[in-house]
């Protein structure tokens, strides 16, 4: 029984049920053996991490520590300054010093990876998504423990794979293994605020991926440790001024729409960005805005970056982005969003984008 509940309706204990069987008993037991023996953790999470990322992996370092453990959190490069909100995201270590970290904090993720005993990799399911600092957590063969919410995780590549793509969002399996490692009571307010950062950033505010029922017992349970949830949403909501005026920009002048397949896409070249000062995550999200407009289906984002182009895209309905990124941009993803590196110019993206269009046409709602 949830401890949420002093005594539950009929309904309510089903959902309760569903939360305790979000992960299957026999992977809870695997993770449960090795968690036991281990002592030095290092917790890894996709790179350029979003607030899902962010937040699964703080809570599961905090959790850890809550249990006794040493716990570090790498970064493979360091979360937008849009995240900065979320609690004991500065802090923490960053792998990749020729981005954005610094060498001694380099230095500091090479040495907590190397002398690891267990890794526990969050938000993603496959070693390329860590980005540069894969080879180094590979090397290390000490227990690897997934826990992901995206379709296909490479199941042997790691130890135990704890995946459930119905899941809203990899805080909500965090929030389950820690329930099923019955270990509920140790959350506390810091981790019930980063688990609620990646269900409310994931779900775009409880927007999409969001209509099963176990999400809200378990925003019903994270609240009970008390932490200003309105204050978060207006958080997340705030934005540098060259964003604001860099989405103007995009809206009134770049959104090309290709009405016989109700898509739009739009790209920013180098220039661009640098005329308006872009920083990291400074466009994050900028993808969904098509989206709003009547009739648009399919939305794509094309960012032109050192060596490659940078794909976002999103739809509504059943329209598989994810087919498409893997398909034309080297990348993959959820049904609804996906994203991909694609070795080209920012012109070749955007051709391919109404290709793909024209390919999966019949996904489309009529
Ligand atoms: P975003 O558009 O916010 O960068 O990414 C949306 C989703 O697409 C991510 O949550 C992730 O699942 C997926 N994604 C983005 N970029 C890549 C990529 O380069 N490779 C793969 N496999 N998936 C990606
Ligand atoms: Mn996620």
């Amino acid at each position: 029984m949830l401890p949420f509940f002093i005594s539950t309706p009929p309904d309510m204990a089903k959902i309760q049920d569903a939360i305790e069987r979000t992960i299957q008993p026999e992977l809870i037991e695997q993770a449960r053996e090795i968690v036991d023996r281990s002592e030095r953790f290092v917790i890894c999470t996709h790179m350029s991490p979003d607030g899902d990322a962010v937040g699964s992996a703080l809570a599961t370092a905090n959790y850890l520590r809550n249990k006794g453990k040493q716990a570090t959190v790498v970064f493979n490069d360091t979360p937008g300054s849009n995240l900065n909100f979320i609690p004991g995201s500065r802090s923490e270590t960053v792998y990749d010093n020729q981005r954005d970290g610094t060498i001694d904090t380099h230095d500091k993720a090479l040495q907590a990876i190397r002398e690891a005993d267990c890794f526990i990799l969050t938000d993603m399911g496959t070693p390329a998504r860590m980005g540069d600092m894969q080879k180094e957590v590979m090397a290390n063969g000490a227990p690897k423990i997934v826990i992901d919410h995206h379709l296909d995780p490479d199941r042997s590549a790691f130890d135990v794979v704890m995946a459930n793509p119905e899941a809203a969002a990899a805080c909500e399996l965090v929030y389950t293994f820690i329930l099923q490692m019955g270990d509920d009571a140790l959350i506390d307010k810091q981790i019930a605020t980063q688990l609620y950062c990646g269900l409310m950033t994931d779900t775009g505010q409880f927007v999409f991926s969001s209509s099963r029922p176990q999400v809200y017992m378990i925003v019903a349970r994270l609240l009970q440790e008390g932490f200003d949830k309105e204050k978060l949403h207006r958080d997340l909501m705030l934005e540098p001024e060259r964003r604001t005026r860099l989405k103007g920009y995009v809206l009134q002048q770049k959104v090309q729409i290709v009405p016989e397949y109700k898509a739009a896409y739009f790209s920013l070249n180098k220039a661009e960005l640098k005329r308006f000062n872009h920083q990291k995550g400074d466009s994050e999200g900028f993808v969904n805005m098509p989206l709003d407009i009547y009739g648009i289906q399919v939305s794509g984002y094309f960012r032109e970056e050192k060596n490659f182009v940078k794909v976002s895209l999103r739809s509504k309905g059943e329209f598989p982005v994810n087919l498409v990124a893997q398909k034309f941009y080297n990348g993959g993803g959820h049904l609804n969003a996906a994203g991909g590196e694609f070795f080209g110019t920012l012109q070749q993206a955007e051709l391919l984008f109404v290709k793909a269009m024209q390919l999966f046409a019949n996904y489309l709602e009529k």
